[in-house]
């Protein structure tokens, strides 16, 4: 195996364009490559772009507002995932901008590692009802959905606020300004969804496309591929992290999907309505929907419901026009101790992981990523 010094000195031995564009869609493949110090070690002609690979970045900011109010007025436990937490919502200082505001208001919020934690504390706790608070991409939302289709608690209702990965990026392709050249895939989706749900980048846009691990070695081997690709002019969709990456990815997994949920129309925070995004309940699992369940506090008089904090550049970030320290408030007010926006709170946000990497100056001054 190619070690990945010497993936490096492949990719440097490349007749490389001027300017090569090369999006992530994944928050632990950008981790990865910051805290690898590979966007230094790679020729100045490679741009290494994140993009939407954060899903608490892109929660819609009325769900996490509905998480706050259940937890806040109804007699409830609410379990969410730890990075949810401090996630800010946009209403006055007197209310509270947070589940963890929630919570030092007296909201019982508990933090969780899984699904199964929440079906566990249901079961502690069988005369009150739990409502597990499921935001997250695919790698999240099949373990909520094995954990219902092997039986629940009746007193556990999801909150569920699932999202796919790749109508994400179908939407940057479509929109003629994708703003990269060639497309790094994520191992993680992959693994669960099969690789073949990113051949349409290659097949229908015809941009190069390889699904990469989480080591310097797998994610240089994808960058490799999809240069070599660009600049021999051919296109096919690399499995790079074939070791866990299978053809057809987790049938099971994906049954477990199908069997309790829909995919629907949903948005994404500070980006808008992408169709066919979002997972939603099914009718059979109904009984244990919090949506149904409990009384809804939307809210539409809110001002600025659903978007991002103010002169917060999140959704700039998630879609790859800007790097996040592009973001004027970058380090300035907002930084992980202070954050004002989702990127800055989530461990897998560009804004934290930029920050966490001492990625605090302009990578290439004068570098706008707008296409
Ligand atoms: S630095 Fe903070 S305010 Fe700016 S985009 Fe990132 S999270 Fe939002």
């Amino acid at each position: 195996m190619n070690s990945a010094s010497d993936w490096l000195a492949r990719i440097r031995g490349l007749p490389l364009p001027e300017r090569v564009r090369v999006m992530n869609v994944c928050g632990g493949h950008e981790r990865s490559i910051t805290m690898a110090g590979l966007r230094h070690a790679l020729p100045q002609n490679i741009e290494l772009i994140p993009g939407p690979g954060c899903p608490v970045c892109i929660c819609p900011e009325e769900d996490i507002y509905e998480a706050i109010q259940l937890a806040l007025h109804e007699h409830v436990i609410l379990v969410a995932y730890g990075d949810m937490l401090r996630v800010p919502v946009n209403v006055p200082r007197a209310q509270a901008r947070s589940l963890e505001a929630a919570r030092a208001q007296g909201a019982d919020i508990r933090p969780i590692a899984s699904p199964v934690e929440a079906a566990r504390v249901a079961r502690a706790h069988p005369d009150t009802p739990v409502i597990l608070f499921a935001a997250g991409f695919e790698t999240t939302t099949a373990p909520t959905a094995a954990l219902l289709v092997e039986g629940v608690p009746d007193n556990l209702f999801i909150l569920l606020s699932g999202r796919l990965t790749w109508p994400a990026v179908a939407m940057l392709l479509n929109s003629g300004t994708p703003g990269f050249d060639a497309l790094v895939a994520p191992g993680h989706v992959a693994t669960i969804m099969g690789p073949e749900e990113w051949d349409f980048v290659v097949n229908m846009h015809d941009i190069p496309a390889a699904v990469a691990g989480f080591t310097a070695e797998s994610l240089l081997a994808a960058l490799y591929s999809t240069l070599r690709q660009l600049i021999e002019g051919r296109r096919f969709l690399d499995n790079c992290y074939p070791e866990v990456v299978r053809p057809g990815g987790n049938r099971l997994a994906q049954q477990h999907l199908h069997q309790t949920m829909d995919v629907s129309d949903a948005n994404w925070r500070g980006v808008g309505v992408i169709p066919d995004s979002g997972f939603v309940l099914n009718e059979r699992y109904r009984a244990h929907d919090a949506r149904v369940h409990f009384h809804s506090y939307t809210d539409d008089a809110r001002r600025r419901a659903g978007e991002m904090p103010p002169g917060c550049d999140c959704a700039k970030v998630v879609l790859g026009r800007i790097y996040p320290n592009e973001c004027r408030l970058f380090g300035v007010a907002c930084q992980p101790r202070h954050p004002i926006g989702p990127c800055m709170v989530s461990d897998e946000g560009a804004c934290r992981i930029w920050w966490s990497g001492g990625m605090r100056e302009p990578v290439r001054k004068g570098v706008t990523l707008t296409a």
